[in-house]
């Protein structure tokens, strides 16, 4: 049997920080978003993390998605690929995922395992080090959160926002020294995030880098949700009112501050929805599945390698370790 390595997130994010870019982390829960992100990385030649979430592993009744991303790592052994759980809730989601393959882990233990209420600071500290006691002696790379985000997505959020405090950036390290840490300087989940035009914290970040700058900082709910996207989604009979992101240009200047893992998932979900809205109008007699999910794939890979080039990974697949040979 063929094993195709799937690389830890710690390879990517430290390799990411040296050289001042940020890795694309996409969201998949099925076999077109696998290939499309996939297919992504390979014409850019980018590093990427494939993330799923709890829900996504529900939806795919856990094995399939990691077979599919297994096989997407067979597709391409030349691309840098993590296998990363997103928003892990408890050490047993994370041992399930770890059982099934997975190089890198999140745990969120800014909230409760339910995902929506917001946890203190000495439980976070508590259920993250039960993580990283478990996943570190394994190789599997660990991500932490700090601050709350706000927005709601596949049920997880509180719906709070609380900034990170950079003082309590340092304590949390020094406590757990995690591999990367999401933190909280103004994103949020979802495609109806902000009321008014998304102004990110800076200030803060810039802040949190310089006080703990060997530490690989992760951002979450980062899609830009293109105004074009939503505009197709509307015009096929698609109703997303004020759908509004996170502005690219101030994406862009993240990664000088140790950002190096830019969470991206409604960008996705819209360029798949757009596509396959558009479709069904201009084709009312068409039923064939592949004929839709076609151009719903053609567009959610370009919108990943938007991304990708947009956060600086393009063209850094060839100077990290080459997925190894099959075994
Ligand atoms: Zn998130």
């Amino acid at each position: 049997m063929f094993v195709f390595m799937l690389v830890p997130g710690k390879l990517l994010l430290e390799h990411a920080l040296a050289n001042h870019y940020a890795v694309g982390a996409f969201n998949a829960n099925n076999m077109e978003q696998v290939q499309a992100i996939m297919d992504a990385a390979a014409e850019t030649q980018s590093p990427v993390f494939i993330q799923v979430s709890r829900g996504a592993l529900k939806y795919s009744r856990m094995i399939y998605l990691r077979n599919i991303i297994q096989a997407a790592a067979e597709e391409h052994p030349e691309i840098p690929l993590v296998m990363h759980l997103d928003h892990g809730n408890s050490l047993e989601t994370v041992k399930q995922a770890i059982a099934l393959g997975f190089t890198s882990v999140m745990i969120d233990g800014s909230l409760d395992e339910t995902g929506k209420i917001p946890l203190s600071f000495v439980d976070n500290i508590k259920v993250t080090k039960a993580v990283l006691d478990y996943a570190r002696p394994l190789g599997v790379s660990v991500e932490a959160e700090l601050g709350t985000l706000g927005g709601i997505e596949d049920g997880v959020g509180s719906g709070q926002v609380h900034v990170t405090d950079p003082a309590q950036v340092v304590e949390f390290i020094k406590q757990v020294p995690v591999d990367s840490l999401a933190i909280a300087i103004g994103t949020s989940h979802g495609a109806f995030k902000f009321k008014e035009k998304c102004t990110l914290a800076l200030d803060v970040l810039k802040d949190i880098h310089q006080k703990v700058p060997n530490l690989p900082l992760v951002m979450h709910g980062s899609s830009s949700v293109p105004a074009e996207l939503v505009a197709q989604v509307n015009k096929y009979g698609g109703k997303m009112p004020n759908a509004r992101g996170v502005d690219i240009e101030q994406l862009k200047q993240t990664p000088q501050y140790g950002v190096t893992k830019i969470n991206v998932d409604t960008d996705g979900r819209i360029a798949i929805t757009a596509a396959i809205r558009k479709f069904l109008v201009e084709h009312p007699e068409k039923f064939d599945p592949r004929e839709y999910m076609t151009p719903a794939r053609d567009a959610l890979k370009e919108v990943v390698k938007a991304r990708m080039i947009a956060f600086g990974a393009a063209g850094q697949a060839k100077y990290l370790t080459p997925n190894p040979s099959p075994k």
